[in-house]
């Protein structure tokens, strides 16, 4: 019995070197034949790997690769954030509004003084440069992906 033991031992030492889908040495085979312990332990440890292996290619059904849909296979507890898409409705419909402004008090002044028109100018031109500023700080987020896109 005490012989058998250590038998065992030394033959699922032998097992537990082995290297992943690396063939079984002749010996270590036949005592899995013979020993019924160990052809068990052996067993139980495949089951162990089989259940680690479930748990991380967990499937995704009808595999969606957005980033939410990922999250929620990892965490079920992620909330999906209703965060509505970026608009740029607001952005043409300021700038349009911007260049009639422009083009309306341009046509319109044309009577003034020059110094008044170049004042007027130069404030547009302060306008039209913070609007860009605005336009990049806002969507600094999609010029980032954007330019690590190109970059790749
Ligand atoms: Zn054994």
């Amino acid at each position: 019995m005490d012989t058998k033991n250590k038998k065992c031992e030394f033959y699922m030492n032998e097992f537990l070197k082995l290297d992943k889908n690396e063939r079984l040495p002749l010996s270590l085979t036949l005592h899995l034949l013979f020993c019924k312990e160990c052809r068990t332990t052996v067993r139980k440890f495949t089951l162990a790997e089989q259940a680690c292996k479930l748990s991380i290619n967990k499937p995704v059904d009808d595999f969606d690769p957005s980033v939410d849909s990922i999250m929620k296979a990892i965490n079920p507890n992620y909330e999906v954030n209703d965060i509505p898409p970026l608009s740029m409705k607001r952005w043409v419909v300021s700038g349009i509004l911007m260049i009639i402004a422009m083009l309306f008090f341009g046509i319109t002044g044309t009577d003034s003084d020059s110094q008044l028109s170049v004042s007027f100018y130069l404030v547009f031109a302060g306008i039209v440069t913070a609007y860009c500023a605005m336009f990049v700080g806002c969507n600094m987020d999609f010029f980032v992906k954007h330019i690590n896109k190109f970059a790749q």
